[in-house]
């Protein structure tokens, strides 16, 4: 049976990135403007030899609420549902949101385990935020720069842990 991954996380955090990078073809729109991509992607994806179905939950709009809305909210539920498990993905440049909080929140009360990914982790202006994103409750995270390529050894190995 196939392995479903759904990325999740608000917009702008850079799913669509890594799941371009999973699936090694330019799939999922990826652009400057957060919450451009409209509509939920799947499509088979590697990484150290496993493969698996990966979800690019996206579509949604940031209106400057701090708060997940209903589309946010039941898309990533569905998502994660349906999913063997989820790879929530930060920010780590901009550390830990009130709409990463919330994000969270959702994810520590479902059943599906749950990969925590400080993203954008190149530099060190990514530093704060992976401290900062212990205070999530979702265990060690793990950093990784879905546009430079790196820390993906490190993702292969949390992989190993949850399946
Ligand atoms: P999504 O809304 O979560 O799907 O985010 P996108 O994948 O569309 O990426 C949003 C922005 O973040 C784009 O400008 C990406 O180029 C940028 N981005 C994604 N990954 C990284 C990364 O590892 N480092 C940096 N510095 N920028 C990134
Ligand atoms: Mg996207």
């Amino acid at each position: 049976m196939t392995i479903k991954v759904a990325m999740v996380g608000r917009p702008n955090v850079g799913k669509s990135t890594l799941f371009n990078r999973l699936v090694g073809k330019r799939l999922a729109l990826v652009d400057d403007t957060p919450g451009v991509t409209r509509d939920r992607r799947e499509a088979m994806a590697s990484l150290g030899g496993m493969s698996f179905l990966a979800i690019d939950t996206a579509g949604l709009e940031e209106d400057g609420d701090t708060k997940l809305s209903a589309r946010m909210r039941a898309q990533t539920d569905l998502a994660i549902n349906e999913a063997d498990f989820a790879l929530f993905m930060i920010d780590a440049r901009a550390g830990v949101t009130p709409l990463d909080k919330h994000f969270a929140d959702l994810l520590r009360r479902g059943k599906t385990p749950v990969i925590l990914i400080c993203n954008k982790a190149e530099g060190r202006a990514a530093e704060a935020g992976i401290y900062e994103s212990y205070s999530l409750g979702l265990g060690e995270p793990v950093s990784i720069s879905a546009e430079h390529g790196e820390g993906l050894s490190e993702l292969i190995e949390a992989f190993d842990k949850v399946i």
